[in-house]
């Protein structure tokens, strides 16, 4: 290969991967995504996309959390809703507020292609053809607003249930809900008796208790009510350490006849996002949103861990956002989008439906 045609190849690699695009300043963009994005900015910018773009979202109603907060939940989408959908999940987790970024902001920027104000995903309209996308950025409402010690509407609440509650370090590193259930633990996936995580706690605490009884918090029976209702082929749920995708455990992967593996072994493959083992112990991976979809209902279920790790409890900085995830990230959604319709018609008759 001559050194100009190296040189091209590369440029067109790195140009694949890595989006140093800003969105700022453009008609309808509105994702706060270089400072703080609190619960409410994220309701609000909600309420902005479906007023703007009334013809792809509708709002439904999902569930609400133990304090009463809506956990905010979208389809896009034509009018009618379609048999085969991606749910993207964020938040689950509180502290990690990049996942609900990277959530809100794909939604946001999708929507300016459907409307062809960006190209930045060329097939948009296309995909809609297909496929409906539900979108809840914040699964965890409570959750986020005390890891932003945003005690506005959850005080009341919160001040009933706090002094039961270990706290592990701080508030701004809560992982669990207002509860003190780490909601990604409480799901009912027949694992719920042998769960046992390195940060277990057996009592109420800002994170690692699953629950006196699987499915224990509201949101998670939001969630398992939802999933069961809709049916999504596929569930990308979106946490933030390490750069890896959390694909498959040994119990469910031979349920989806490698389709999981050719899926998530290309998205590796062209986000880098190092492609994890399938999961051994049910007492490390059981209880997640991703493993209940797979193991009740032969639904497809991908945890997605953003930004590289940091080995305390901590995240990046806010300001960090576009170089440590979106950089990086932004055609992940995307690239699920592309795999489910590629895969569809196999993951209907895998679920039975
Ligand atoms: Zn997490």
């Amino acid at each position: 290969m001559s050194r100009f045609l190296l040189c091209f190849f590369l440029l067109c690699s790195f140009s694949f991967f890595s989006q140093q695009k800003s969105y700022e300043g453009m008609k309808h963009y509105v994702v706060e995504d270089t400072a703080k994005y609190t619960y409410s900015m994220i309701v609000d910018d909600l309420t902005y996309l479906y007023a703007n773009f009334p013809q792809w979202v509708h709002p439904l109603s999902v569930g609400k959390s133990e304090f009463g907060l809506e956990m905010s939940t979208v389809r896009i989408g034509g009018e009618t809703p379609k048999k085969k959908s991606v749910f993207l999940v964020g938040n689950i987790h509180a502290r990690e507020d990049y996942s609900s970024k990277l959530v809100m902001k794909f939604l946001n920027v999708f929507l300016l292609n459907l409307e062809k104000l960006d190209n930045t995903y060329p097939n948009a309209l296309k995909i809609m053809d297909s496929v409906d996308i539900y979108v809840m950025p914040v699964a965890n409402p409570d959750g986020l607003k005390i890891a932003h010690e945003d005690w506005e509407g959850i005080s009341d609440s919160f001040n009933l249930y706090k002094d039961s509650i270990r706290l592990i370090e701080s508030y701004d590193v809560w992982k669990a809900n207002g509860k003190g259930l780490d909601l990604n633990a409480t799901f009912d996936d027949g694992n719920h008796a042998v769960k046992r995580a390195d940060n277990y706690s057996p009592v109420p605490c800002s994170e690692g208790y699953k629950g006196k009884i699987p499915a224990e918090p509201k949101e998670t029976q939001a969630l398992q009510r939802f999933v069961g209702q809709v049916k999504p082929l596929m569930t990308v749920s979106f946490h933030t350490k390490g750069n890896i995708l959390y694909w498959a455990d040994k119990k469910t992967h031979p349920y989806f006849k490698e389709i999981d593996t050719k899926i998530n072994k290309e998205i590796a493959l062209r986000s880098k996002f190092v492609l994890g083992k399938v999961s051994k112990s049910p007492a490390i991976y059981g209880c997640g949103l991703e493993n209940y979809v797979r193991a009740k209902h032969k639904l497809m279920g991908t945890c997605v861990e953003l930004s590289r790790p940091i080995y305390d409890r901590t995240q990046f900085p806010d300001s960090q956002f576009n170089s440590e995830v979106w950089d990086k990230a932004w055609k992940i959604p995307y690239m699920y989008l592309e795999q489910t319709i590629k895969y569809g018609d196999e993951l209907v008759k895998i679920a039975g439906l």
